[in-house]
């Protein structure tokens, strides 16, 4: 009976996507073959735990400033995370220059457009070959993210997605449902997944606005369980490491940006924050992680 609904209704939700993805898409400016496969890639790292309308400005600076991958492997670490500003999770940063070192100096400064080959580069995991793979190549691939996940889940089977990462059963649901026309592929990724970014949301779907309202499986149950379950628990951020490492880089930022060279004087970085012992372990992580450079005096700077 699941199988069935879902064979009869596919093909119905194909059509109305590709058709709503053809009139509302957002006018995104990695979108539509106006950037490089590079170009691509940028945004899908700054998109991971960023919302794409927040990204767009970032990517936009990022670019101009760095327009391929040997552009970005030639940049100071300081002027990458520094660039990065506020998108959160700074890693991401110095992981996607050193997939750019290694495009530039390995593949030409030429972003490889095969799959398993995307997967072998730094911070490039299977959802990010894939989205590139789709939306910079053009190729047939299921890309699954949360959302496409939650939009499937709900409008082919009727239940809500499990949170965690996606299950067998998902990726199968995913493969079965993408088109075996390689165009029309690439729409079905991206509209799906722009339906769960814009309207079928996680807590507040918008069923009355929605393209495929009348053969989604989750509307016409009832929408049960919705609300009852996060796809992602909601993390607290005030007075967390992640909040006092962003305070740390923050200042090291504008200095940076202030052209000042010298380090943060030791004294000022523990003005920072009242609790000097989580203040002591998050700077020592950055230190870890290759964000931060403790000096010889104790002060601290971007990494050179
Ligand atoms: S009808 Fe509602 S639950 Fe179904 S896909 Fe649209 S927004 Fe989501």
């Amino acid at each position: 009976m699941q199988e069935e609904h879902v064979d009869k209704t596919r093909e119905q939700v194909r059509a109305r996507l590709a058709a709503w993805w053809e009139a509302n898409a957002r006018d995104l400016p990695w979108r539509f073959g106006r950037t490089t496969p590079w170009g691509v890639l940028v945004s899908e790292v700054m998109s991971q735990q960023t919302q794409m309308s927040r990204v767009v400005p970032y990517w936009t600076d990022w670019m101009r400033t760095w327009p391929d991958a040997a552009a970005l492997a030639k940049a100071s670490t300081a002027e990458v995370i520094t660039a990065w500003g506020r998108l959160g999770y700074p890693r991401r940063a110095l992981r996607l220059q050193e997939c750019a070192r290694v495009v530039a100096d390995q593949y030409g400064n030429a972003l490889p457009d095969d799959h398993d080959t995307l997967l072998s580069l730094p911070g490039i995991g299977d959802y990010t070959a894939s989205a590139v793979s789709s939306f910079a190549f053009g190729r047939r691939v299921a890309v699954i993210d949360t959302n496409i996940r939650r939009v499937l889940s709900r409008v082919l089977l009727g239940v809500e997605s499990r949170g965690g990462s996606a299950t067998r059963a998902e990726r199968d649901l995913a493969n079965d449902a993408l088109p075996d026309d390689t165009a029309k592929s690439v729409i079905w990724n991206q509209s799906v997944m722009e339906l769960g970014a814009v309207v079928c949301t996680a807590k507040k779907p918008m069923c009355e606005v929605c393209p495929v309202s009348t053969c989604c499986a989750f509307l016409a149950a009832g929408r049960p369980g919705l609300g009852e379950r996060r796809t992602r628990p909601r993390q607290r951020f005030q007075g967390t490491d992640r909040q006092v490492r962003g305070i740390v880089l923050n200042a090291l930022r504008r200095r940076h940006d202030g052209g000042l060279t010298a380090g943060l004087p030791r004294a000022e970085a523990e003005s920072l924050w009242p609790d000097q012992g989580q203040l002591a372990a998050c700077i020592a992580s950055l230190d870890d992680d290759g964000l931060i450079e403790i000096n010889k005096d104790g002060s601290l700077s971007l990494p050179r």
